[in-house]
């Protein structure tokens, strides 16, 4: 009959337009085989960034913390945390004797994009007007707190207190920040207040006050990941394997003068050191190029910094978004998606923030819940397209969440081996919306490394404001290091 004729042809149609779909997100899904070949391509990236010799896609930056806190950690101090899109201001205390009762105040300040894309002078002086605001909120003016500064990109360090900004990541291109001390110029910018004064001790990556932070309530914690905004890792490596470390540790005059009983006791407590890996420089010397698609190269394209953070790119927060639009508007220009309209909004870049994937890989969300989400970002979907873009979101995000636990697999392999056991219990402090707000990305992350490290067992411990109070910890040891 011609009714069923016509039934037949619509289930074909659709059957086809799923067989498109899925064959457009195959190029997402990543085998076990390509899921080693990027763990072993992680490994050798650490390790290239450990040698002095010339400049690798993952940095390995040293960030002069040697030891995770041991519980003596007391008195005041100021954490200012300058992240991929606000800046925190929080004041902790740590009391004597009573672990894991700090107190804590902090207020958050937004980073308007003008800002943000200005100068750096511009960037500073807004951060030391907000120390200002916090200071006065707190009635604490006139105190000169020892501080620590949390800043969220690539720092090249030579002490615990100086930092030159190798490249802006996220968001960020404030000019005349490149290759500067961001120490120096948050201190210049408060000179030029004229108003306060602050004693910086410390300048630390959110890896870092993560880990650290973590470790305060866990000792097993060597290892502090984010997966937010950005995508990056650090942990704690043996000071003979970090080239460039010992090379520029060398002894000096001053040192052959101290006594062999305190030297041989200051090398004990410097056996270690935290490495901020910048992993999400993997991929920058073309080692992902056989599992980046189209899509990716897209938005690389677009992005503030084309050619670099490859690996940022493909697996945080900033750019999921991004590469589901894509895809999206692959999908209907070949007229498999919201009827073939390729609208104004579609080609809007930014509309897919994280939170918008996060709700709608919800599983407790219906279908009309998605399509009214759509509805909100201005974009008009029937039942497919919201089962068709919960799809392509549930692609991007699985692989998002299967490279970072590839990469992690190579560094607790990494540290597995530096210990030589044949079995690690290690904890990693992790902080970021992706990892905290999203319904599936920490479950696939935690299941990849499962099968990637079998000879490790992994915990995930989440932080609470972790990056800040980890730079307040990192700036008790080094203010109680200057006392001795
Ligand atoms: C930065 C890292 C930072 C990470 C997470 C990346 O873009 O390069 O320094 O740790 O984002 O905030
Ligand atoms: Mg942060």
């Amino acid at each position: 009959s011609k009714g069923a004729a016509l039934v037949t042809a619509v289930a074909q149609r659709l059957a086809s337009r799923k067989r498109q779909v899925d064959e457009t997100l195959s190029s997402f899904r990543l085998s076990q085989e390509q899921l080693k070949l990027v763990k072993a391509r992680m490994r050798a990236g650490l390790e290239a960034g450990l040698k002095t010799k010339g400049p690798s896609a993952i940095k390995m930056l040293p960030s002069f913390v040697y030891h995770t806190p041991d519980g003596t950690e007391h008195g005041k101090y100021l954490a200012l945390d300058l992240g991929g899109t606000n800046f925190r201001a929080m004041l902790v205390n740590f009391k004597k004797g009573l672990q894991q009762n700090a107190r804590l105040y902090h207020k958050i300040y937004t980073i308007p994009l003008e800002i943000m894309q200005g100068t750096g002078e511009e960037l500073f002086d807004h951060l030391a007007q907000c120390v200002s605001d916090f200071l006065d909120y707190m009635g604490m003016k006139n105190a000169r707190l020892p501080a620590g500064f949390t800043f969220s990109f690539p720092c090249e360090q030579t002490a615990i207190d100086t930092g030159t900004l190798v490249s802006w990541t996220k968001g960020f291109k404030a000019t005349d920040c490149e290759g500067h001390d961001v120490v120096s110029m948050l201190r210049e910018a408060i000179k030029r207040r004229n108003e306060f004064d602050l004693d910086i001790a410390a300048v630390v990556n959110d890896t870092v006050g993560t880990m650290m932070s973590c470790a305060y309530e866990d000792p097993q914690c060597e290892i502090g990941m984010i997966a937010g905004t950005g995508t990056n890792v650090c942990y704690m490596e043996e000071v003979k394997n970090i080239e460039k470390a010992v090379q520029k540790k060398g002894k000096t005059e001053e040192d052959k003068g101290t006594p062999d009983e305190e030297q041989d006791k200051a090398d004990a407590e410097m056996l270690k050191m935290c490495i901020n890996t910048e992993w999400g420089g993997l991929g920058d010397d073309g080692s992902l190029d056989d599992i980046i698609t189209p899509y990716d190269t897209e938005v690389d394209q677009n992005s503030v910094n084309p050619g670099k953070q490859r690996f940022e790119k493909l697996t945080s927060g900033m750019y999921l978004g991004e590469v589901v639009r894509q895809v999206l508007l692959d999908l209907t220009r070949g007229g498999l998606l919201f009827r073939g309209h390729v609208t104004e909004t579609l080609k809007t870049p930014g509309i897919f923030q994280t939170k918008y994937l996060s709700q709608i890989e919800s599983d407790r969300l219906a279908l009309l819940q998605i399509r009214s989400i759509l509805q909100q970002l201005g974009l008009n979907s029937n039942c497919d397209d919201s089962i068709i873009v919960k799809e392509v979101c549930g692609a991007v995000s699985r692989r998002a969440a299967q490279l970072c636990g590839a990469g992690m697999a190579a560094v607790v392999d990494k540290i597995r081996e530096n210990r030589g056991l044949d079995h690690l219990n290690i904890t990693v402090g992790v902080d970021g919306a992706l990892y905290k707000l999203h319904p599936r990305f920490s479950g696939v992350l935690k299941e990849t490394v499962k099968i990637m490290a079998p000879q490790c067992n992994v915990t995930f411990l989440p932080s609470e404001e972790g990056s800040g109070k980890g730079a307040a910890l990192i700036t008790a040891v080094a203010r109680k290091k200057q006392e001795m």
